[in-house]
Parts: C-alpha cells; sequence; structure tokens
C-alpha cells in the first residue's frame, strides 16, 4: 500500500494496488473520464492495459480472459457465466441526483445482471470491496462482481485519516470445490448400470472448471457416447471414437439416460424436450449451480450439485469396472448409420469445386492448411467462430482435441464478440503473464472465422490488435450479406458502380455491401491483408496469415444467396412455445 510520504495518492493508486495484490496481469477496458487514471496508475506498476474501440467489446474480451484463465477478468455479462471483474467510473459522490455529466445508477441498472454490484462509501473500504467482488465473480457459478467508482473516489488526494484506515487488500485464493451428496450419487449410478442408451453432454462449464482429465478417464473406462457443446469441445478430444457429434440427432432421438457435465438444458440443448429428445430421456445434471436444477426436462432429484471434476471423479469411483457394453445395440447401430450418412455429406461439400467457393470448401481449405501448420494434437490454434452460418457450419469442420481453444457467440448468441475474444485469447495464450494453457504448444496462434456481417461489429478492434502487437489471423467469410447474404441485392450493388440493372424496390434487408474490401482494415491499421476467391489464393493467404507477426484478414469472397447447411438445427422448439410465439 502506498505511503503518506509518496503522495499524492488518490483512490486510483489504490484501485491499481489491489489489483495488483489480487493477482490481475491485464485489464481490458476504454479510459475517459474519471477513469483514466486508474488504467494510468496500473501501467505504472505493471499491469497490462489493453485500450479497445468500444467499451462493449472490452467487456466481451475481459469475460472471454476470464473464462480461458480461470480467474475474473477485469474490464470496464453475465449469461455465459464467465468470470468478470467490472469496474466502472460515475460522477462524484456529491452530485448524486443533481444531473451530473454522464450520471448513471449503474447499480441498479446491473444488479439484475451481476452476482454483487456495489459503490464504495469512501476510499478507505476500496481494497476490500474490490477484493469481494472479484471474489465474487469467480466463486460459485461463475458471474458478474461490479464495482461503481465516483470520480471524487478515484481522483481525490487521499487524507491522512484515509491512509490510517486503508488495509492491506484481503487474500483470495482459488474458489474451494464442492462434491456431491453421497445418497445421490448411488441413485444415479444405480440409473446409469441401468441405462440401455446412455449419453454424456460436455459443456463449457467443464472447460472452465479444467475436468478434461476427470471426465477422459470417464468415457474411457465407461464407453458412454459423448456429445459436447460447441465451447465443451476437446475436453474429449473430437476424434475420440465415442464421440457422437456427427450423429448429433440420432443419439438425442435414442438416449434414455444423459448426464450433463457443465452444460444447461437451454436452446444448445433444446430444453431436453420433444421433438429433439426422446420423450423419455432422464437426465442427470452435474453443475457448480444448485439453481440450475431441475431446469427443463431435467428432474432436480437426479442433480448432482458441485465442482464438475469433483462430481465426476465420484461417480467414476462408484462406477469402476462397470462400463456401457454397445454390442448389438439398436441406439449404437443408429448412431454409426447417422454418423457414416452425416460424415459423407460433409465430404461433399468440402470437394464443392465451384467459384465463387462454398463454406464447405472454404473451411476445408483453410482447415487443411492449418493442419499442416500445427497438428491438432499441438493446440497450437485457438478458434474464435463467429456469425449464424460461419460459425454454425465451421463448428463442425475444425475438430479439436484440447478444451478451451474454441471461443463462439455463446450462451446469448452474441454478435460482436468475435474479435474482442480473439484479443481476450491472444492476451490469455500470448500475453506477457499467461496463465490459460491447453495442449502441448506453448504459444497459440488466434484465428478468428468472421462472417462478413459479424466482423462489422467488432471490426474496429483490428486496430486494438495492431496496436497490442497482436498477430491475430481473422477470416473473413464474405457473402455480402447476412445469413445467406443476398445474391441480388449484389446486382443493385453493381448498378451503383455504373451498371443498368436494378432489383426493385432494391437493397433488401439481408444485404451488406457487395465484395468489401474488408482486408483493408488490417493494411489500414499496419497490419496484411488478402482478398481471395479460389482455392489456391486461399492456401496462400492462410500460410502467409499463420506466419505473419501482424494482424492479418482474409477477406474470402463465398457463395451468395444459398444455405449450405451440411449441419444440424440449434432452434427447434417445442411445439407449444412455437404456437404461442404465433399470437
Ligand atoms: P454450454 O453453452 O457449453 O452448453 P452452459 O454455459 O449452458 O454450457 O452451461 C455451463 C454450466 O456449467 C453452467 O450451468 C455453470 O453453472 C456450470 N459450471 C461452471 N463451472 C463449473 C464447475 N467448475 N463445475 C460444475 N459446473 C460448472
Amino acid at each position: 500500500m502506498p505511503s503518506a510520504a509518496q503522495a499524492p495518492v488518490t483512490g486510483a493508486n489504490i484501485i491499481a494496488n489491489t489489483l495488483k495484490d489480487l493477482g490481475v496481469t491485464s485489464i481490458f477496458g476504454i479510459v475517459g473520464v474519471p477513469v483514466s487514471d486508474i488504467a494510468e496508475q496500473a501501467i505504472n506498476i505493471g499491469i497490462r492495459f489493453i485500450g479497445f474501440r468500444n467499451e462493449q467489446a472490452a467487456s466481451y474480451a475481459a469475460t472471454a480472459y476470464g473464462f480461458l484463465t480461470g480467474k475474473p477478468g477485469v474490464g470496464n455479462a453475465s449469461e455465459n457465466n464467465f468470470p468478470l471483474l467490472l469496474l466502472g467510473g460515475s460522477i462524484e459522490t456529491h452530485l448524486v441526483t443533481k444531473g451530473g455529466f454522464q450520471e448513471l445508477d449503474s447499480i441498479s441498472l446491473l444488479t439484475p445482471h451481476s452476482k454483487l454490484s456495489v459503490r464504495p462509501p469512501s476510499v478507505d473500504s476500496l481494497p476490500s470491496i474490490i477484493a469481494n467482488a472479484y471474489r465474487c465473480a469467480f466463486y460459485g457459478r461463475p458471474g458478474t462482481g461490479f464495482v461503481d467508482l465516483p470520480a471524487d473516489i478515484i481522483n481525490d488526494p487521499l487524507t491522512s485519516d484515509d491512509f490510517e484506515y486503508i488495509h492491506e487488500t484481503p487474500r483470495v485464493a482459488d474458489p474451494p470445490k464442492g462434491a456431491s451428496d453421497v445418497q445421490r450419487l448411488d441413485k444415479v449410478v444405480n440409473l446409469i448400470k441401468g441405462a440401455q442408451a446412455p449419453l454424456v453432454l460436455i459443456g463449457k462449464g467443464a472447460a472452465y472448471g479444467h475436468a478434461e482429465n476427470v471426465i477422459r478417464n470417464f468415457i474411457n473406462r465407461t464407453h458412454i457416447p459423448f456429445l459436447p457443446s460447441p465451447m465443451g469441445k476437446g475436453v474429449v478430444p473430437d476424434s475420440h471414437v465415442n464421440n457422437v457429434s456427427s450423429a448429433r440427432s440420432a443419439a438425442l432421438k435414442s438416449a434414455d439416460v444423459v448426464l450433463i457435465f457443465g452444460a444447461r438444458l437451454n436452446w444448445i440443448f433444446h430444453y431436453g424436450e420433444a421433438p429433439k429428445w426422446n420423450p423419455a430421456a432422464q437426465f442427470i445434471q452435474v453443475d457448480i449451480s444448485p439453481e440450475e436444477m431441475g431446469r427443463n426436462a431435467a428432474d432436480a432429484e437426479l442433480s448432482l450439485v458441485g465442482d464438475v471434476a469433483v462430481v465426476v471423479s465420484q461417480l467414476a469411483q462408484r462406477l469402476s469396472g462397470w462400463k456401457h457394453e454397445p454390442l448389438g445395440s439398436e441406439y449404437i447401430k443408429d448412431i454409426d448409420i447417422a454418423k457414416q450418412k452425416n460424415e459423407q455429406i460433409s465430404a461433399l461439400a468440402a470437394k464443392d469445386s465451384s467459384i465463387p467457393l462454398s463454406y464447405g470448401r472454404a473451411f476445408d481449405v483453410i482447415k487443411k492448411v492449418l493442419h499442416t501448420l500445427s497438428p491438432p494434437s499441438d493446440g497450437g490454434i485457438c478458434y474464435i467462430a463467429e456469425g449464424a452460418n460461419t460459425m454454425d457450419i465451421s463448428r463442425s469442420i475444425f475438430p479439436l482435441e484440447h478444451p478451451r481453444l474454441r471461443l463462439d457467440a455463446g450462451t446469448y448468441a452474441t454478435m460482436g464478440v468475435g474479435l474482442p475474444y480473439a484479443i481476450a485469447a491472444w492476451e490469455a495464450y500470448n500475453g506477457p503473464n499467461p496463465q490459460a494453457s491447453s495442449g502441448s504448444a506453448p504459444r497459440k496462434k488466434i484465428v478468428a472465422i468472421e462472417g462478413d456481417s459479424a466482423f462489422g461489429f467488432s471490426g474496429m478492434e483490428v486496430e486494438t490488435m495492431a496496436r497490442m502487437g497482436m498477430d491475430v489471423l481473422i477470416f473473413v467469410i464474405n457473402n455480402g450479406g447476412i445469413y445467406f447474404g443476398d445474391s441480388n441485392s449484389a446486382e443493385d450493388w453493381t448498378t451503383k458502380q455504373g451498371k443498368t440493372k436494378r432489383n426493385e424496390p432494391g437493397l433488401r434487408s439481408w444485404a451488406l455491401g457487395w465484395e468489401v474490401n474488408y482486408q483493408k482494415f488490417a493494411e489500414a491499421c499496419g497490419g496484411i491483408g488478402f482478398l481471395v476467391r479460389t482455392p489456391e489464393e486461399l492456401q496462400n493467404a492462410t500460410v502467409a496469415g499463420f506466419n505473419a507477426k501482424v494482424p492479418t484478414i482474409v477477406n474470402v469472397i463465398i457463395q451468395s444467396g444459398k444455405v449450405e447447411k451440411a449441419t444440424f438445427g440449434w432452434q427447434v422448439s417445442p411445439k407449444r412455445i412455437l404456437k404461442s410465439a404465433r399470437l
């Protein structure tokens, strides 16, 4: 803690020192009055400040950094359950309710979206309040701890009285890990042993909880088929023989006992309900959050509350010597047939030789080049995927052998997270104080696969990457529009370039600029860019972008106006929900 002799000392010094005491090494934010001095003081004591071009983007990045490192990211989000310490500035205490500059009751605004929202009443309370918000963010179910910081508390010089009352920052140890109650475990184990068609769902809670070794052992020993969620990929390698991702629909239709390791029965898993699921399926939730239990089709009586790694090892102990015997089972036969069929469809899509490229072909080219440069077994690439078709189709094409190497739009399907998440991943894996780990590669190439619409939400963050020396490789999958693009509008666009044909009544709402030179964003900021149309151009640009030491945008012109999904629908809702939505 600074002493009065080092004056002028302000709340900003105390805040920066508290963050350092808590072990914070990077902050994601945007400066402005009154928070700028917090960032300045943080930089002075060796904390890296990553200044964004948009506050939303900074918060997105901080949450993803929290997910990858297991410690709250610090930034200026709640739906993904990622840990975040959010620091916001506000007007001077004596101006509250007077209509001061940018006055906002941010505590009321953020209370429903955070685990703790608090405004320190005095400068001496800063260390304990910040430490508490930090602790709340990652103890129990991860979420947001928000501290509202009035300008006077940040900027006024400390008095000798203040010094007298300021205490050391409380130590925040790693969160304790809970185990499940034993009676419940016995009940669940009997259910698993009696299952004809068991299935394990692996969610991003398992990735966040570093449960990979325990879950791999569990699957290896029990032989139960498993299905990862989009961000649960890699907890067990995608190449594992029990992975049923390519037979997703068949597995959901037949599974009778479903173990859920760190995932929710929300839209991503179709609420656990028919028509996607077998209506007789019984769900065993393993989750850190008691409030999650019994949600939708789940039965709270079968739920195991605790840390996923701890609870799965409890289960494994009790199932020791038992394995699911798939021989002759209709369930496994159905899955195998579906796997073969779907894998054939994907293989065909990958061979599509048309120009402009299809999604399937473009991703196949990128994948093959990247795998040559960095085999999946090393875990040397962290993928970010964002957009509608771009995200959905690429998910099944890029396999992962290690966890925490894929980030996407997540639980809230938020657009605009792609570039900030890429920055977070770069910082977590390659920053001066990397705390995240996965696979054997010490350093990771960050590859962001962005739809052209998705890219637009936070496109300016390319400048952040360039300024911070982050060599992220970005693919803009460019079909000139939202979802499947709009090739008709393209003709309207060419009209504007001087041709005669015009589509009435003009541009559709799906349309974006036709063949926009997104690669020039990188060039403008000090990175490099490529516009590609053919497989060969895409190959060369991928190699160059992978090896580049600056941010690189590969602008891939693909087919427009055509949905080409070799994958499976997400948003199938139970009938009664569809009905009420129509009213
Ligand atoms: P996905 O999107 O991958 O399906 P969700 O975000 O819906 O996953 O669910 C993740 C779940 O994991 C949340 O319900 C969260 O409470 C839970 N979770 C997070 N960390 C842990 C942990 N260490 N142990 C058990 N559950 C966890």
